[in-house]
């Protein structure tokens, strides 16, 4: 454990559960010699598995932390048979400030990795996750929102696999955390994602897109809350039964694919952008999806915003202001 320059007093091999903190190193002006807390905690049981759960991979995604807070105070050894590690923030800068981004460097958590030991802080942090926890991880849940930027039909999410025995457990995975909609994502930017990181060392990897817009429902939270309990049924790290969506009285997951670029819509102009069609409904190629006000030139007609195929609208732009190269909108397609 002395390859990075992150120290914990969490011992990763006891039973029990343990809450405690990484020491970050944090030289700052207001602390020279100062560290940053980052809360961890512990669940183990005997032999098993192990499950890494984080959030706040992103500091304005809050379903994740509040989920995973709710878990670690909840999880009690006796109901564990290997182990759950959770990480509820983990750009906790990011998270504290409700921003994306860290405010100490400006590093996307998401493409940190596999970070540097003497890098940055999210560099550091990044490194550390790569080094010392993904190799005790069996499976990794990353759970995220859509952020302030982008509001997202809840799903759980993956990435397409080469390896058809990894694909499938994957997918398995998917369905059984249980949210409405379960994607097979082709990212348009993956290096340096925990994601990657996961995957690359064989990890079975399950991330989400539950919300967004910067802030949180009773109905978003549920879902994460659900879904981090399904994977550890899942998994055989806890006993019990799935709760499905069927006994919730939903449709089943919905088992979606963004295969390529034409599901994505930028903006190409600035101004306040008027959604015509909301996350959840079925569109058709040619259909307006919303247009794009020049708030300077208000007597010229808006941009219109198209569907380059037919599917299912399953990301919007969260906020109303709209600048070039916004995300405006992610179709999905039957799997
Ligand atoms: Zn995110």
């Amino acid at each position: 454990m002395s390859d990075s320059r992150i120290s914990t007093d969490i011992d990763y091999d006891r039973d029990g559960k343990q809450v405690g903190y990484l020491n970050v190193p944090n030289s700052t002006n207001e602390s020279g010699w100062g560290t940053l807390l980052m809360p961890i905690a512990v669940v183990k049981n005997g032999r098993g598995p192990t499950i890494l759960f984080t959030g706040g991979n992103h500091g304005d995604e809050y379903e994740g932390p509040i989920a995973l807070m709710k878990l670690l105070r909840a999880l009690e050894p006796a109901e564990v048979k290997g182990r759950v590690v959770i990480v509820p923030g983990l750009n906790m800068p990011a998270l504290m400030a409700g921003q994306r981004l860290s405010p100490i460097d400006g590093m996307n958590m998401n493409r940190a990795f596999p970070g540097a030991r003497r890098g940055t802080i999210t560099a550091m942090i990044a490194h550390y996750v790569q080094t010392q926890l993904l190799p005790l991880a069996d499976f990794v849940c990353d759970i995220h929102s859509g952020g302030r930027s982008m509001s997202f039909l809840p799903s759980a999410v993956v990435h397409r696999l080469d390896d058809a025995d990894r694909m499938r457990k994957t997918l398995d995975a998917a369905r059984a955390f249980g949210a409405p909609v379960g994607l097979v994502l082709k990212e348009l930017d993956s290096e340096g994602m925990l994601d990657t990181a996961a995957e690359d060392m064989g990890r079975i990897f399950v991330s989400t897109e539950i919300g967004g817009a910067g802030v949180v429902s009773p109905a978003t939270i549920k879902v994460a809350e659900i879904g981090a309990r399904n994977l550890l049924v899942h998994f055989g790290i806890c006993q019990g039964n799935l709760v499905t969506r069927e006994a919730q009285g939903l449709a089943p997951t919905r088992l979606m694919a963004v295969p390529d670029g034409d599901c994505y819509t930028a903006a190409t102009e600035n101004g306040v952008y008027e959604p015509l069609v909301d996350i959840g409904e079925t569109v058709t190629v040619g259909q307006l999806l919303g247009q794009v006000h020049d708030i300077e030139r208000p007597g010229e007609p808006p941009a219109e915003k198209r569907a380059k195929r037919d599917g299912l609208l399953v990301c919007r732009l969260g906020p109303g202001r709209v600048r070039r190269g916004d995300t405006i909108a992610v179709i999905a397609v039957d799997l």
